[in-house]
């Protein structure tokens, strides 16, 4: 490829092109300091003004008020799968879990691993989580209710979170922060690996209200521990400099591009609409997720045979359309359709398959 392809990968995924031009045009001197972002010290002023830079547009973007923190971690979400339980289950106290497939498995094994009382109180899994569980009775005097919002494997999302009574919610937000406006008032904690809709791998988004906070355990090692990345800003050790760099830079594009997560909502649906309606019109192609359930990120679908399915990702490559393999767990296809993938290459997808099935159908 002598040109940027149409990239529809699941994570790493897709950044926006005037990100990774403002990276390439300040990336041998930055804000004159007259060494690279690579370079330069994670305490130095220009650092801090972009860590805080960051932290304040996630605010204002949630409209989070000052009882939420935010923290740049590492160890990717799944360091938050044992985390989560580490600091809010103190013994004794107990957890449920909705699991909505691959993801949220790992978290009820890990939480499993650190404590006996994690409930599993709704799963998909009879049908191989093609759906979002409805009508779920939640364990009175739980600390939290954890869920994955978008399932980037199986394809479905929740549209609306369910009542807890007053649960907390725990989230991993991994495939779809970012995406939709959101009222995270239901949610205690929120966390997601930056590498689909944020920016690079190496660096894990979290956000923690404080009262969960103030619930957190304290016997715990610096590195394990929420208060400590909250009482340091994310400082207490070498965060990952370049990674908090470019979050900060897609959430400017964000806010200031495509203007704020309303306008962002919009495009995404109009993007998997596009998917969507194509998928509903065509028997070639065959969505795998209840149609209330699909998310709007990750569209995954099925061809009559695996070898067409192998066909038509080979064809789709050499047209520049890239990554639209469905993970080697369940095979089919996926497109993914994460913030930064722009309306033209959708659009460019869409006019692929109706060509590819006017040729193989
Ligand atoms: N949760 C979700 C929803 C994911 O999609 C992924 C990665 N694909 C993970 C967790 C794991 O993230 P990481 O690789 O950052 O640990």
């Amino acid at each position: 490829m002598t040109e940027r392809i149409f990239n529809f990968n699941p994570g790493p995924a897709a950044l926006p092109s005037p990100v990774l031009e403002e990276i390439q045009s300040e990336l041998m001197n930055f804000k004159g300091t007259g060494m690279s972002i690579l370079e330069i010290s994670h305490r130095s002023g220009a650092f801090e003004a972009v860590l805080n830079d960051a932290v304040a547009r996630i605010k204002r973007l949630l409209n989070l008020s000052d009882a939420y923190h935010v923290i740049f971690l590492q160890g990717g979400a799944s360091t938050q799968f044992f985390m989560v339980p580490m600091n809010l289950l103190k013994p004794g106290l107990s957890a449920d879990y909705v699991n909505t497939g691959t993801w949220s498995t790992k978290a009820i094994k890990e939480a499993r691993l650190l404590s006996q009382n994690i409930h599993v109180v709704a799963s998909s899994e009879d049908r191989n989580f093609c759906y979002i569980p409805k009508n779920i009775q939640f364990t009175s005097g739980s600390v939290y209710v954890h869920l994955t919002s978008n399932n980037t494997i199986k394809g479905t999302q929740w549209a609306e979170f369910p009542d807890t009574g007053g649960i907390p919610l725990v989230a991993d937000m991994s495939s779809d922060i970012l995406s939709r406006p959101l009222d995270l008032s239901p949610f205690g904690l929120v966390y997601a690996g930056a590498q689909k809709n944020l920016g690079p791998a190496g660096v894990t988004l979290v956000i923690i209200r404080q009262d969960l906070l103030d619930r957190c355990r304290v016997d715990l090692p610096s590195m394990l521990n929420y208060q400590t990345h909250v009482a340091k800003n994310s400082l207490y050790n070498t965060p990952p400099v370049f990674g908090i760099y470019v979050v900060q830079l897609v959430l400017k594009w964000l806010e200031e591009t495509v203007g704020g997560l309303e306008a962002m909502g919009r495009l995404n649906d109009q993007k998997a609409g596009l998917l969507y309606d194509l998928l509903g019109g065509e028997d070639f192609y065959r969505p795998t997720a209840d149609k209330d359930s699909r998310s709007m990120m990750n569209v995954t679908f099925r061809l009559p045979t695996a070898d067409l399915e192998k066909e038509f990702v080979a064809a789709a490559q050499k047209q520049g359309l890239g990554g639209l393999k469905g993970h080697r767990s369940v095979g089919g296809c996926r497109a993914s359709i994460y913030n930064a993938v722009p309306l033209e290459a959708v659009e460019t997808l869409v006019s692929f398959m109706k060509e590819f099935v006017r040729t193989h159908g």
